[in-house]
């Protein structure tokens, strides 16, 4: 039987993590799911209950289970504390500690959310793009760094690029492995043209390539990539870039697809015993305090996430592509949360009614 630990976390994490448990509850109803399931406290939760955002013991928790499932941490009442014990800490801890070197950032625009876009609807209009960014190395990490004093007192903030060729063998591997379960295509992105270790990302991406001829795969610039994902985004499948240019790639390509609320994520690490990779899914926003308690939370991107543990850590792709549809039969039929609402257009449902609504859909694909 597969596992799966769910924090559901702070503000609006538990709120939209109680519609994913109906949603589960769900497929082990109807599509035979076996999933055992634990759920534990994470971020201001846990700091309040034990001192600290992440306890010992849901760590060890997350390193034995087969996927995590996370819902948002964070909060004004937090706000004050120590930069360690802050709930963001236990995400950081969890990427870390999982090793969850690979970010996979879905694009996916639904028909009926098209007018959400800054685009126009024909160039996103039925949009399916995955970025995966590397996560765990980079520039964010290489060292030297900091700020300090050159020969002539003048300051030079230094931050260092380093790619190891493992690094860049692991995270390619993980983009080839994704596009397997999608239409078969990868495009690198970096800086060849400028940067070293855009080279070297090239050539280690190439070679890995050679174990995966049945993908196609195509290299780009950063920078013309950036231009491409708003001119023309659905020539991508999956993107796969280094953890700078994945950052500022993966905001970009979310944007072209509307609303926070319908964002999920996957941090996925290396392939463990039984032969899944380690994973944790979790929506893209945040807790969302000003909307906390009031029904109002959009709970998709957090049931989409839940959606992409079935594809990447359960093997269960046709569950998977079937609560993905439900989803966009639901959005065709006009049903929104508040922040789905442009105008007058469509009919405005709670949290709760949502599901409701996604459940109904399901109700029809009953075994
Ligand atoms: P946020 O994502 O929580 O909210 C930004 C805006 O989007 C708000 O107006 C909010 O109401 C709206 N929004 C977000 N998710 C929504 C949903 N599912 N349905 C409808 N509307 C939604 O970002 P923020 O306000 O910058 O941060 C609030 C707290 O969350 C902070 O403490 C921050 O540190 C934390 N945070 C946590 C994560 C995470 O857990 N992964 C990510 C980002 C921010």
């Amino acid at each position: 039987m597969s596992s799966l630990l769910i924090l559901p976390g702070d503000g609006i994490g538990p709120e939209v993590m109680v519609e994913v448990r109906r949603i589960i509850e769900w497929f082990v109803k109807n599509k035979g799911l076996q999933l055992e399931i634990t759920e534990d406290l994470v971020g201001g939760a846990a700091f309040d209950k034990h001192g600290t955002p992440l306890h010992e013991k849901t760590l060890e928790k997350a390193l034995e289970v087969d996927a995590v499932l996370l819902g948002a941490v964070g909060g004004p009442k937090y706000d004050s504390l120590d930069f360690n014990l802050k709930p963001e800490r236990a995400l950081l801890k969890l990427r870390k500690e999982l090793d969850l070197y690979a970010n996979i950032r879905p694009a996916q625009c639904f028909d009926a959310l098209a007018s959400f876009s800054s685009l126009k609807r024909d160039i996103v209009s039925g949009l399916d793009i995955v970025i995966v960014r590397e996560l765990t190395s980079g520039i964010y990490f290489g060292e030297p760094r900091g700020i300090q004093k050159t020969d002539s007192n003048e300051r030079v903030g230094i931050n260092t690029q380093r790619y190891t060729e493992s690094e860049i063998k692991r995270v390619a591997i993980s983009a080839f492995e994704l596009a397997k379960k999608r239409s078969g295509k990868v495009c690198s992105m970096e800086k060849a043209n400028v940067m070293e270790s855009g080279v070297l990302w090239r050539e280690v991406v190439s070679e890995v390539h050679r174990d995966f001829q049945e993908i196609e795969l195509s290299h780009m610039y950063a920078d013309n990539g950036a231009m491409q994902l708003v001119r023309d985004p659905k020539q991508f499948d999956v993107i796969v870039t280094d953890n700078l240019f994945g950052d500022i790639l993966s905001d970009c390509a979310a944007m072209l697809t509307g609303s926070l609320g319908m964002l999920p994520s996957a941090s996925l690490g290396s392939i463990m015993e039984s032969g899944k990779p380690r994973a944790m899914y979790e929506p893209v926003h945040g807790s969302a305090p000003d909307i906390t308690g009031q029904s109002k939370a959009n709970p998709i991107a957090c049931i989409l996430s839940f959606s992409m543990a079935l594809r990447y850590s359960y093997s269960e792709l046709e569950n998977a592509n079937l609560l993905d549809s439900c989803i966009e039969k639901v959005l065709a039929k006009g049903y929104r949360t508040p922040d789905l609402m442009m105008g007058e257009e469509g009919e405005l449902v709670s949290t709760a009614s949502m599901t409701d609504k996604i459940i109904n859909e399901l109700d029809e694909h009953k075994q």
